[in-house]
C-alpha cells in the first residue's frame, strides 16, 4: 500500500489570513472541511498570500498532479469555513477546480487528498463519517456551493477509510509529536543522512565511522573523542553506537 502521508510543502499564508492558535490544546480539532477553490493553484497561493485577501485553507490539493501545499499550521486556525466555530475546530482542505467541472477532480487530486484527511483524522481521532468530514456547503450558515454536487463522497470516504489504515500502521508514538508536514519524506532524508555515517552499512554508525565522515565533509576538528561524545548524547541504549531509530529519536526531540 502507498504511504499513508502525502509529500507536502510548505507554502506559508500571509499572517493577516489566519490566526495563531495552540490547537488541538486550545480548541478540539473535529471536522475536515472539504472545498473547491474556484481558482487555479498558482492564484489561489496568490490570494492566501495576499494581506487584503482574508481567506485562508491549511493545505490545497493540486488538480493535474495532485501536489499538496500547506499554508497554515494545524496549530493555528485558517479561514475557510465562513463560520468561527467550525474555524476554530476544523482542518480546510482546498482542492483545485470548480465545483461545476468535474475533470477537474482527478484520480490524482482523490488519491493525495485522502492520504491528506487520513493523517488528520488519525491525528486528532476525527471519525472518517460523513457528518466528519464534510463539504464547506455543510457548514452552517455556508453561503459556498462547494464542493458541489460531482464531489464523489462515497468514493473519497472510502479511500480515506484506507489511507487511514495505512496511516495507523505507519505512525509511531515518537512521530506524533512532530510537525504535520512531511514527516515520511523527513524521515527518508534521515535515513540517507544516516546512510552516508555508516559508512560499513552495518545498521550503525561508530565514533570511527562519525570522524571519517566529518572530515570528508572539512570538519577536521571532530576527533574521535568528540565523535564518541556526540554519539553518546543521542545513544539511548548507551552500547556506544548509533542505530537509525536512535538517530531517528535525537532528531525528534
Ligand atoms: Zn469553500
Amino acid at each position: 500500500m502507498e504511504r499513508a502521508f502525502p509529500p507536502v510543502r510548505w507554502i506559508p499564508a500571509d499572517d493577516a489570513n489566519h490566526t495563531v492558535s495552540d490547537r488541538p490544546r486550545a480548541h478540539p480539532v473535529d471536522f475536515v472541511v472539504v472545498h473547491v477553490t474556484e481558482e487555479t493553484f498558482a492564484d489561489t497561493r496568490r490570494i492566501f498570500q495576499d494581506p487584503r485577501a482574508k481567506v485562508s485553507a491549511h493545505y490545497l490539493v493540486g488538480s493535474a498532479d495532485g501536489r499538496v501545499a500547506q499554508f497554515v499550521r494545524e496549530k493555528d486556525i485558517a479561514w475557510h469555513a465562513g463560520n468561527w466555530d467550525y474555524n476554530t475546530r476544523s482542518i480546510g482542505i482546498e482542492h483545485e477546480g470548480w465545483p461545476d467541472r468535474p475533470e477537474y477532480f482527478t484520480d490524482a487530486l482523490y488519491d493525495a487528498s485522502a492520504r491528506l484527511a487520513a493523517a488528520v483524522c488519525h491525528r486528532y481521532g476525527i471519525p472518517v463519517t460523513r457528518d466528519r468530514v464534510i463539504g464547506h456547503s455543510e457548514v452552517p450558515g455556508a453561503t459556498h456551493t462547494d464542493p458541489g454536487p460531482h464531489w464523489d463522497w462515497d468514493r473519497y470516504l472510502d479511500l480515506v477509510s484506507r489511507q487511514l489504515i495505512c496511516a495507523g500502521q505507519s505512525r509511531t508514538q515518537g512521530e506524533a509529536h512532530m510537525a504535520d508536514i512531511d514527516i515520511e519524506t523527513r524521515k527518508a532524508e534521515a535515513r540517507k543522512a544516516f546512510d552516508r555515517f555508516d559508512v560499513n552499512g552495518d545498521g550503525f554508525i561508530t565514533a570511527a565511522e562519525y570522524k571519517s565522515v566529518m572530515a570528508q565533509l572539512g570538519d577536521f576538528n571532530v576527533t574521535e573523542t568528540v565523535a564518541q561524545a556526540l554519539i553518546n548524547k543521542k545513544d539511548g541504549n548507551a552500547d556506544g553506537v548509533l542505530s537509525f531509530d536512535e538517530f531517528w529519536a535525537s532528531l525528534n526531540h
